[in-house]
């Protein structure tokens, strides 16, 4: 996370990173505590289902009381935890080792990479649902609906920069078509790794957001690497040099 401070912008691409990891549901308790607190989640969503915006997401994934069967059904991978995505108490649950796409959330079918995202924005911005907000290459649906003001882009590069395509604005992250201060909280996640500038696509999604917005990004961090590595470069014929496999 980047708070707006263009006059002092420096690129973290070419620093040590310090990986903050946040573990947010593989936390392990004894098995004793783990049918007591499965109870509890129990017998409190038998008598008060949660509410909370259920109506909404539910027009996404379909959201069944018989989803408690979940509660003590074996699975190869199960914690109790809290959902920073329908702000619950729960049961995370996959039989998938890919724990990032299938870690599932047994309320609202969230996964660990959409919990995470929210869980950052709780922390950085209490008032971030009534933002401004635009993420680049879209991570998630629950911002369609958690989000008053959201919009999402993807790179076409064939297409003219700026144009909606089937409803997604077409931008590159590197020259972006919006005007400087656009948004309040500017979204990339797995993105920056995929572009051939990286510097100036930060210096970009830093220029469109308003002072005192937020910049929120990720990249994969490889354990045998405290530095990034250039992979590839694009020529001026438009072509693509691959450096390093
Ligand atoms: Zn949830």
């Amino acid at each position: 996370v980047i708070a707006k401070d263009a006059a002092n912008y420096k690129s973290p691409l070419n620093e040590h990173f310090i990986a903050h990891t946040h573990i947010l549901d593989n936390y392990h308790i004894e098995d004793m505590v783990f049918e007591k607190m499965q109870s509890f989640i129990y017998d409190n969503l038998m008598t008060n289902w949660p509410e909370i915006n259920r109506n909404e997401i539910e027009k996404i994934y379909p959201i069944r009381k018989n989803n408690l069967h979940i509660i003590t059904q074996d699975y190869k991978h199960k914690s109790i935890g809290f959902c920073t995505v329908c702000n619950h108490n729960t049961i995370f649950y996959s039989n998938e080792d890919w724990l990032r796409d299938h870690y599932r959330c047994m309320i609202c079918n969230s996964t660990p990479r959409e919990r995470a995202i929210f869980n950052v924005l709780n922390k950085e911005c209490y008032d971030w649902r009534n933002k401004n907000i635009h993420e680049s290459s879209p991570s998630n649906n629950y911002f369609e609906i958690c989000a008053k003001n959201y919009s999402k882009s993807q790179f076409y590069p064939e297409n003219k920069l700026g144009s909606l395509i089937n409803g997604v604005r077409n931008e590159n992250l590197e020259q972006l078509t919006f005007n400087d201060n656009t948004f309040d909280i500017f979204i990339s996640l797995d993105v920056l790794e995929h572009v051939f500038n990286p510097d100036l696509a930060l210096k970009e999604m830093l220029r469109v957001t308003k002072p005192g917005g937020i910049v929120i990004f990720t990249t994969p961090i490889h354990k045998n690497f405290d530095k990034s590595i250039k992979r590839a470069e694009l020529l001026s014929d438009g072509s693509v040099k691959e450096i390093f496999h």
